[in-house]
């Protein structure tokens, strides 16, 4: 079979399964962060105060009179999205607080989630946002990779009573990494535990939510602690995080793998997979039949994904076009792509996997290695951390284990304490430690014949320790100036997030195709940090603006920020 040239391949992949295609789109599955009830279960949300299992301080003052520090110890994009935000619809619709749709029905928290299992098992510490007294717990649950819903259970997660009347809500936690108990009184920045997904859970995150009993009835209501056009109520934020929900499209993470890595068959290909990740050989052989691409990202209605895989050479191998939709605002993606027999055997050398914009410009790429014969590197395999809980009492054993199961790999301790031991590939922690606080931590290296390397990440709570120190949480890095837009295009209102790196004179104005103005929406002296303004579609005079497309301009002292509006 001859060669196919690149314009061949890119006509070929307009019929996603012919045999000649090169690049085909694989699938796609919006990412379950979740879809379904991820906070309590109905069994884990005390139903009144009146339930509490430890007393909390006693209420004074008005609810919610703390602000909250960032509740977790990695920053947003660094490996960390904000994937579902809290739903202000009151029926069966879905609103944020921004005027978004980065929520599903019913959520009553936020959903912070980690990219893959592997940055789980790094270890994310839950920092407490706000200080108070440990008033419930959830768990012991011993299963923290729930990546669907089959099986949950309540998962681990603890409540803070914020001493006026407030809770603050922190769920599914990695297995035996809680490090506070009932009763314990915590401040702001104190470690809770770490980052896992047990419970109604289908992503590593932590689900943060905030609430009071003063429904009727004494009954629970939730509070968004994120103020903007659809929560009128103050922010409870020291600092605000941007509005995370009409960013331009992204990719958290991508990678390249084989079908024999998702059984033989990549049409199995599951986002239980993706989340692992499947880790990317070192070298792809020539023979591999087919490889897969895929990535998870996070894009607004109508950006466009250019996928390109191209040779050694930098030509171009195969590529195509995707077009996102709304409801891709989170979602990872797959495609696979013959290398070798159809094609002949693939060029040797370092191909690159790209995804560009359609006009070329580069959003991210992955480099993967064509050679001789496919090799992996060792890994832990499922899972590269955990926590240990000691009691006093029962020596805790892990037995590592390595993927592939190769012979040649020796396992060595590292930054271990005294009480932690390691006989071949049986781990072993001592009922009892010297660790002047309530966590600690170690890692086991993992080395190939050819001295490749992977990492085990450990952590042991000691309850009978104090408290761990506190955390210095960084204030969000200052931003740039920024513009952004939700819900594009629309037919009704306009949510205009956008930043100012300094305080100063701002206007924000929306004008039409020649540059007419038609709405004054800002004009003042505005504080740095993050505004929102609201367009209803009207004009300066309170007529509805005809459909068509119009022009948000931003004019600051650090600068000019125009965003294109398409009302419908
Ligand atoms: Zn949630």
């Amino acid at each position: 079979m001859p060669r196919l040239s690149p314009l061949v391949l890119s006509l070929a992949l307009l019929a996603p399964h012919a045999r000649a295609a090169a690049l085909a789109p694989g699938g796609t599955g919006a990412i379950h962060a979740p879809q379904a009830p991820d906070g309590p279960g109905a069994a884990a949300r005390p139903a009144s105060a009146g339930e509490r299992r430890a007393e909390p301080a006693a209420a004074m003052g008005s609810p919610f009179s703390q602000h909250y520090l960032w509740p977790l110890d990695r920053a947003l994009h660094d490996g960390l999205w904000i994937v579902n935000y809290m739903d202000h619809d009151p029926t069966t619709g879905v609103l944020d607080y921004a005027g978004g749709a980065d929520t599903y029905d019913g959520h009553a928290g936020t959903d912070n989630a980690l990219y893959s299992f592997r940055l789980m098992d790094r270890g994310t510490k839950v920092l407490a946002a706000a200080s108070g007294t440990v008033a419930y717990l959830g768990g012991p649950s011993p299963y923290d990779r729930h990546c669907d819903f089959n099986w949950p259970d309540d998962g681990n997660w603890i409540w803070i009573a914020g001493g006026d009347g407030s809770y603050h809500e922190y769920y599914h936690l990695r297995a035996s990494s809680m490090t506070v108990q009932l009763g314990d009184v915590v401040p702001a920045g104190e470690m809770l535990g770490l980052v896992g997904s047990s419970g109604y859970s289908t992503v590593p995150h932590l689900h943060f939510e905030a609430g009071d009993y003063s429904g009727p009835g004494n009954t629970y209501v939730p509070r968004d602690p994120y103020t903007g056009v659809d929560n009128p109520l103050s922010s409870l934020w020291a600092v605000q995080p941007a509005y995370q929900g009409s960013l331009p499209f992204g990719i958290a993470d991508m990678g390249v793998f084989t079908e024999a890595q998702v059984g033989g068959d990549v049409g199995n290909t599951s986002y239980c997979d993706m989340l692992g990740p499947i880790p990317q050989p070192t070298v792809y052989g020539i023979g591999e039949n087919k490889l897969c691409m895929w990535f998870e990202f996070q894009s607004r209605c109508c950006d466009t994904a250019t996928i390109v895989v191209r040779k050694p050479d930098g030509s171009v191998y195969g590529s195509f076009d995707k077009v996102l939709s709304a409801a891709d605002r989170f979602d990872w993606f797959w495609a696979w792509f013959y290398l070798a027999p159809y094609n002949g055997p693939a060029d040797e050398g370092a191909w690159k996997l790209q995804v560009t914009t359609p006009s070329g410009a580069l959003i991210s790429e992955r480099s993967f290695v064509v050679g001789a014969a496919t090799q992996y590197p060792p890994r832990f395999w499922p899972r590269a951390g955990r926590s240990f809980r000691l009691d006093g009492v029962t020596v805790q054993r892990d037995t590592l284990r390595a993927y592939p199961f190769d012979p040649s790999v020796t396992y060595a301790l590292l930054n271990a304490p005294a009480w932690v031991s390691l006989h071949d590939s049986v781990l072993s922690v001592g009922p009892s430690s010297t660790q002047p606080t309530r966590s600690s931590y170690f890692q086991v290296v993992m080395t190939d014949g050819a001295a490749r390397r992977d990492t085990a990440f450990y952590h042991v709570v000691d309850m009978s320790k104090p408290l761990d120190p506190l955390l210095a949480v960084a204030p969000p890095a200052p931003r740039g100036l920024s513009l952004a837009a939700s819900p594009q295009p629309a037919r009704g209102p306009v949510a205009l997030a956008f930043t100012l790196p300094a305080a100063g004179e701002a206007s924000l104005v929306v004008h039409d195709l020649a540059g007419r103005r038609v709405r004054t929406l800002v004009r003042g002296a505005l504080p740095p940090g993050d505004h929102l303004a609201r367009w209803d579609g009207c004009d300066d005079a309170g007529r509805d603006a005809p459909a068509g497309i119009y022009f948000a301009r931003l004019l600051t002292p650090s600068g000019t920020a125009t965003r294109t509006l398409v009302r419908l």
